[in-house]
């Protein structure tokens, strides 16, 4: 039972260069409640295959579907972590959690408490009215987590989430996702291009080559700890 399928996708850049291909014939399913690392060389077109499935580029050939429909648009239920945080620096902590709903027109009330409770269980309870300029890296990318975290969604797509942090706060955040994955059961998408922490992290890992970008192979982790 895929959540996400992938079906001979391509994906052609047109630059001044000339043209790019940067994914070739991609076939891939993210099965519902998996935690998949993609892993791969720089350029080898991680960032565009997680930018297809959120809908933020546009596949050149090829099918993507969701949950058996096939993808005309940004998905719903899906929240998205970049390795910029993409904060707001002039907004408090909890008004950036709740920015996706502005950008949706919906009402922020109801969700007040929950991204209060998000914050709380990422430690950062009290920071709720502070700006993310008065705070780590570690800590914004905590709240940028929050942020994606508040609708609740079933697919979770990470681009190098840790990858600007030192080295103590991104295996910190990395324990911390671990326990988001076990608690929640969420599907999750994660892009690295570290061996370690796709092998530590996820239960299957697609390894990527460039020139053009494809999937080599897909392998299986064995989970170090039970999944409840
Ligand atoms: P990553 O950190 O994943 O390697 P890059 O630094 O390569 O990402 O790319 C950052 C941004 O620049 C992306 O939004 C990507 O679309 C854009 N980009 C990357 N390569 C090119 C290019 N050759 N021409 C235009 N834009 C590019
Ligand atoms: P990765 O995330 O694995 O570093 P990307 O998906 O960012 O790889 O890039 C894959 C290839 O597509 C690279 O050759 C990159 O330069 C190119 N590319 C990415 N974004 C763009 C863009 N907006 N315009 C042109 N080329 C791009």
């Amino acid at each position: 039972d895929a959540l996400v399928k992938l079906r001979s996708v391509y994906k052609t850049y047109q630059s001044e260069r000339g043209n790019v291909l940067a994914l070739e014939n991609v076939n891939l399913d993210i099965r519902q409640g998996e935690f998949l690392s993609l892993l791969g060389p720089s350029g080898c077109g991680k960032s565009t295959l997680l930018r297809c499935l959120a809908g933020l580029e546009r596949i050149s050939s090829g099918e993507v579907w969701v949950r058996g429909n096939e993808l005309a648009g940004p998905p719903e239920d899906l929240g998205i972590v970049f390795q910029r945080d993409m904060l707001l620096d002039w907004r408090t902590v909890l008004d950036n959690v709740l920015l996706p709903l502005e950008f949706l027109r919906r009402p922020t009330k109801g969700y007040v408490e929950p991204a209060l409770k998000l914050l709380e269980t990422f430690g950062l309870r009290r920071s709720a009215d502070r700006y993310p300029w008065e705070l780590s890296g570690g800590m914004r990318q905590r709240v940028a987590i929050c942020r994606a975290l508040l609708s609740d969604p079933a697919l979770l797509l990470m681009d190098e989430p840790f990858g600007a942090l030192d080295a103590i706060t991104r295996d910190n955040l990395n324990i911390e996702l671990q326990r988001i994955w076990t608690q929640t059961h969420k599907t999750i998408l994660f892009i690295t291009h570290s061996i370690s922490e796709a092998i530590l992290l996820s239960n299957r890992v697609a390894v990527m080559a460039r020139d053009p970008g494809r999937i080599e192979e897909i392998v299986e982790v064995d989970l170090p700890w039970p999944r409840t």
